[in-house]
């Protein structure tokens, strides 16, 4: 029995080494798969780029028969099939984009046992005429991915994720595997018994990316603001930039698309060619930029995604972590940009305050929202606190995101906060902002002076400070809840707010840098370079170093283009840009010290070693 299992170990060890060109197992993937390849069931949660992938599709190769991977993204089948094709394995899909004769042909195979992997949607595997054909073949093992879609709680939430579970009845002696990179608890105990997942152990990583540098800014000009990050630290990279809605994704598309960056939408309003062609784009080519509503990103594995932008706050941190986590997922330096400024707080709030649903429901719901604002307003390490909200304690500050690299100043508010809470007070808390603000600097327009807000008391007695300020002002207050925001946007004093008002409290409220009114207390920290940093864990792009490095790098960077584009590929599919940069630093001259390449596998290697090679010896 223990000769098996050291047996089958080492065969997971050659398939990882032989097909996929890696030398070791990563985290937990050793562990996962000897579990599913003993024939137990299993829960995997990792973030996303821990390799949750290979926790499937080794088992599935070292058991007899093929694997069948649940995915509910048709839209994305094709690559992911395209990308095992490339490393050499029989994988296919049914869903409903294949012909009838298509589809016939992959049962024709199955029954042959000719295919090593299948991918396929849950409403599809559970049709009658599937079931049958798969209790007509060997099945090596059941793979549920993005298995938090069978959550009620989350938003995510598929109706046909939930007759998953009766695979535990029809297929009683396969293994299943649920993967997802959804972490919370609840939603991790759903899976397990809607599944019906037996002899389950959980695997649990760590949902730290420390390649992934956060960072959140005040909004000011959003589209300037965005434009710059770009140009300044992404001149040519892929990334997907969020927006809240469909015209501000149309909007910054543009925008972005008259100052040269190929940019393009995609929102559920799109028909659904443009949407699917919109897609392709963005994988298949190169530094495309792509301007989205949350319609998009689940299930995304697109390796190479260089930054993800915020245009304004996500709804809680979950969706977040999830958004963000589609940055980096090669494991090499990106970017976690956000903006935010009132009009974004006053807008989670009124959610806060409004909603429907049971009374349970909506104090989850708060505490979320509480947590979004906490997040993006505290003054501390911003992965610690994104870790803490999942459970994760990292003991010491990160050392790659703003908090840590521009340590924030805090000023003494009281004073101003009094002056805006007096003037909410005296407008008779039926403003929204804006107009509270205009009391606060003394503005003359005809609305404000037909009201005789002129003659308050607070009226002008805050013209120390710019408009922009005390927009800063405004919306820490209410993020902090010392105002309160009701549904048609007024401000109100929150009863927290008495102690302040009395100056019984003070109030110390983030210094937002270029506020040429109030002096720093902290000194900024210069970064070392646009997205590398000098933390040990912190991965940086290694290949950049000599001149003539740069150049093979661009060379093989170029090859790899032409192959791709030949084969109508996506160009990660043909090599990743880590085995690229390890090309160029390392300079393999045989093909035997090219296979030593991670990322290089056997068929990978007969199929490109050659050509590879010779750039790299024909490179000065
Ligand atoms: P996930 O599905 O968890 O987001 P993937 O399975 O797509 O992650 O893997 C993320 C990246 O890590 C991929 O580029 C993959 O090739 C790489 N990877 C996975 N496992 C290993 C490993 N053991 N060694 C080296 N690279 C790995
Ligand atoms: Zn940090």
């Amino acid at each position: 029995m223990s000769l098996d299992l050291t047996e089958q170990n080492q065969q997971a060890l050659r398939i990882l080494r032989s097909t996929f060109g890696y030398p070791a197992f990563r985290g937990a993937q050793a562990e996962v798969i000897e579990h599913l390849v003993g024939g137990h069931d299993a829960l995997v949660l990792m973030p996303t780029g821990g390799g949750k992938s290979l926790c499937y599709q080794i088992p599935a190769l070292v058991r007899h028969g093929t694997g069948v991977i649940v995915s509910p993204l048709i839209a994305l089948m094709q690559n992911q099939v395209d990308r095992l094709r490339e490393v050499g394995l029989r994988a296919e899909f049914l869903n409903s984009t294949l012909s009838v004769a298509a589809s016939a042909q992959v049962q024709r195979r199955l029954i042959a046992g000719d295919i090593d992997l299948l991918y396929v949607a849950p409403e599809r595997l559970l049709m009658p005429d599937t079931l049958a054909l798969l209790h007509r073949i060997e099945v090596s093992l059941f793979a549920v991915d993005e298995a938090h879609c069978i959550s009620q709680w989350g938003h995510d939430f598929r109706k046909d994720y939930l007759g998953l579970g009766s695979l535990a009845e029809e297929f009683p002696a396969v293994p299943r595997v649920a993967l997802t990179a959804t972490a919370d608890e609840r939603t991790r105990q759903e899976i397990v018994a809607r599944l019906r997942l037996r002899h389950c152990k959980t695997f649990v990583s760590s949902f730290n990316r420390p390649n992934i540098h956060y960072r959140i800014a005040e909004k000011r000009q959003p589209k300037e603001q965005l434009l710059e990050f770009l140009n300044q630290e992404h001149p040519a990279d892929a990334g997907i930039v969020y927006a809240s809605t469909r015209n501000e994704v149309e909007a910054t598309a543009s925008w972005l698309s008259s100052h040269g960056r190929p940019a393009i939408p995609y929102h559920a309003g799109l028909p659904v060619l443009t949407r699917q062609r919109n897609l392709e784009c963005f994988l298949r080519e190169e530094g495309v930029i792509v301007v989205a509503t949350i319609a998009f990103g689940m299930g995304i594995d697109k390796p190479d995604v260089r930054f993800v932008a915020h245009m304004g706050l996500p709804k809680n941190l979950e969706a977040y972590y999830q958004e963000t986590g589609r940055a980096g997922r090669d494991g090499l330096p990106a970017n976690a940009w956000m903006i935010y400024g009132v009009r974004d707080v006053i807008l989670l709030r009124q959610l806060l305050d409004g909603g429907d649903g049971g009374e349970e429901f909506k104090r989850i719901e708060k505490q979320k929202i509480q947590a979004m604002l906490g997040y993006c307003e505290g003054t501390g390490c911003r992965r610690q606190a994104l870790l803490r909200y999942f459970g994760e304690i990292m003991p010491t500050p990160c050392g790659n995101c703003d908090s840590c690299l521009t340590p924030v100043a805090t000023w003494d508010a009281s004073v101003p906060a009094q002056m805006a809470l007096s003037c909410v007070y005296r407008t008779g808390q039926r403003f929204g902002v804006n107009h509270v603000i205009d009391v606060l600097l003394g503005a003359t327009n005809p609305r404000l002076l037909a009201l005789g807000h002129d003659r308050l008391s607070t009226y002008g007695i805050g013209q120390m400070h710019s408009e922009t300020l005390w927009r800063s002002i405004f919306r820490q207050l209410i993020a902090t809840g010392l105002a309160r925001v009701d549904e048609h946007g007024s401000i109100l004093l929150d009863p927290t707010s008495g102690p302040l008002l009395r100056g019984q409290q003070t109030l110390h409220l983030r210094f937002e840098p270029d506020l040429p009114t109030v002096k720093r207390k902290a000194k900024r920290v210069k970064r070392a370079g646009a997205t590398a940093t000098n933390h040990a864990s912190t991965p940086t792009r290694d290949a950049t170093g000599t001149p003539s490095m740069d150049r093979l790098r661009e060379a093989l960077a170029s090859h790899r283009r032409e192959l791709a584009r030949s084969k109508n590929l996506p160009s990660y599919c043909i090599l990743q840009n880590a085995t690229l940069d390890a090309m160029a630093r390392q300079r393999p001259q045989t093909l035997a010290q090219l296979r030593n390449i991670p990322g290089i596998g056997d068929v990978k290697l007969e199929k490109y070693g050659a050509s590879f090679l010779e750039i790299i010896q024909s490179s000065p």
